[in-house]
């Protein structure tokens, strides 16, 4: 009999682990699963939407769907609508590509004020995720806003905070976002980043890319531009092309500049978070400088004991994802991660019988999207390599998630979504209108 693997979450470490798995067997199935009624992952919620070139990389996905031997059952939770003991009975082996939906904490007092908000909801957001349509953002009478983090998340919310109209309006982000952030008064994003510019996170394309949009000037204070003797002599020994190209940048932009009428990004280097400070929301927050140090072959930063407030209203912490854990499944809360060897899922440092782990999941929120099809390789060539120790039971499992939750939905029935948000995309001048709430996306495929 063919081998039958269910593959859950449909992002592109889950499509790149079916992709893999269809080149090592041609008689082997694959059904993917998901919690939402679309598919794409972070491609869909996290990649900004005027980034629609790297958005293009779900062609590919498409394609893999295409393919006979491929099945999509969409809106179904792993952890509540079914678990995952019915799947490692109904399936040979399980992949969990669930990447990381929630996000690092700060650990900073003052954290939870209003107002003090992550990324990852910022991004869910504006990209139409519907569990965060809720979500206020105290943007209308906010001038300043801080953003923690250098890296590339870091660099999309301060582009989408401080980006025209008409950049954003012929893209996908949904209309409530647009017009908060059009209305909002912000004028001024300060990103932080806790080690020197050598350290920055973000890719010289990505700070390049918001250097060129009209109505932003890029400014770094003359001070904070500085390598400190350690990161100096660390580019000149190990730097690679992008830390040297992000240090040429930063100090290209450091020093006085002609005053212009418009919107400012601070890249801030050499400051921490210490506390978020409001009386009842956000109105500022208490940094602290540091210093570079070397800690165990790496260059960290410790804190001076200097501080200073930088005033502002709205904080997104930008400092890094973190998986989300399901229940029956060993996860690392330290990490935020699935333990795993080479893929494979460990409990206790004991493997897991037929159960596998991808992407972001997998290694924690590392590398471009284009990172997850090698890895996604070695988790499948990993399953290979161990065989199924328990081989599925029962019929096809599309008869038991039929009657366990009927209102699935499948690939011709995200098609059928897509459609329609093209199609209301092109009445408005967008590349595409989301659906943003899931019984709507529902009542649409008649599955209401
Ligand atoms: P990231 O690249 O790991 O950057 C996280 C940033 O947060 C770093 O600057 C880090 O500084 C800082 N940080 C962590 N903990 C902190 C703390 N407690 N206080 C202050 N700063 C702290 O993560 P990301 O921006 O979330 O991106 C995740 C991945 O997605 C990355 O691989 C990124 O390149 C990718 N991505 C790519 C694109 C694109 O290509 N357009 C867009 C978005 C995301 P340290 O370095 O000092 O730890």
């Amino acid at each position: 009999m063919s081998k039958r693997i269910a593959v859950v979450g449909s992002g592109p470490s889950g499509f790149y682990a079916v992709q893999a798995l269809f080149k090592s067997d041609p008689e082997v199935r694959c059904d993917m699963y998901d919690r939402l009624p679309t598919p794409f992952g972070l491609v869909r919620g996290g990649v900004a939407p005027d980034h629609q070139k790297i958005k293009s990389v779900v062609k590919a996905y498409d394609k893999v769907a295409e393919d006979p031997r491929f099945r999509w059952f969409g809106h179904v939770e792993l952890g509540t609508d079914i678990t995952i003991e019915e799947l490692l009975e109904r399936y040979d082996q399980v992949v969990l590509a669930v990447g990381a939906q929630s996000a690092r904490k700060m650990g900073i007092p003052g954290e939870d004020l209003p107002g003090s908000v992550s990324a990852t909801e910022f991004v869910a957001w504006y990209n139409a995720h519907p569990d965060f349509q809720q979500h206020e953002f105290p943007l209308l009478d906010v001038h300043d806003v801080v953003v923690v983090g250098v890296g590339n998340v870091a660099m999309d919310v301060s582009r989408m905070l401080l980006a025209s109209r008409a950049h954003l309006e012929v893209t996908d982000i949904t209309d409530e976002a647009l017009e908060q952030l059009q209305r909002s008064a912000c004028c001024r994003v300060h990103v932080l980043g806790r080690r020197g510019p050598a350290q920055a996170a973000f890719t010289p394309k990505e700070i390049q890319e918001i250097a060129e949009l009209d109505g932003i000037d890029v400014r770094v204070k003359d001070d904070e531009a500085v390598l400190d003797p350690l990161s100096a002599a660390w580019l000149e020994a190990e730097g690679d092309r992008a830390a040297r190209d992000n240090v040429a940048f930063v100090q290209a932009h450091a020093g006085p500049r002609e005053d212009r009428d418009c919107a400012e990004m601070w890249l801030r280097f050499y400051v921490q978070p210490v506390e978020i400070l409001g009386d009842g929301k956000v109105e500022g927050i208490r940094v602290e400088k540091t210093r570079i140090v070397e800690r165990d072959g790496w260059l960290a930063c410790e804190g001076t004991g200097e501080t200073e407030v930088i005033p502002a209203g709205l904080v997104l912490s930008a400092v890094g994802y973190r998986s989300v854990s399901i229940p029956g499944v060993p996860f690392d809360p330290k990490r935020g991660v699935f333990p795993n060897d080479e893929g494979q899922v460990l409990d206790g440092g004991v493997p897991v019988d037929d159960l596998f782990v991808v992407g972001w999941a997998k290694r924690g929120p590392t590398g471009l999207i284009g990172t997850n099809r090698q890895d996604s390789v070695a988790t499948v060539n990993k399953m290979l390599a161990t065989g199924v120790k328990h081989p599925a039971k029962g019929p096809d499992p599309k008869e038991w998630l039929d009657a366990k939750v009927p209102k699935h939905v499948n690939w011709e029935d995200w098609l059928k979504l897509d459609a329609a948000e093209r199609a209301r995309g092109a009445e408005k001048g967008k590349v595409r209108d989301k659906f943003t709430v899931v019984p709507e996306m529902l009542k649409h495929v008649d599955k209401h």
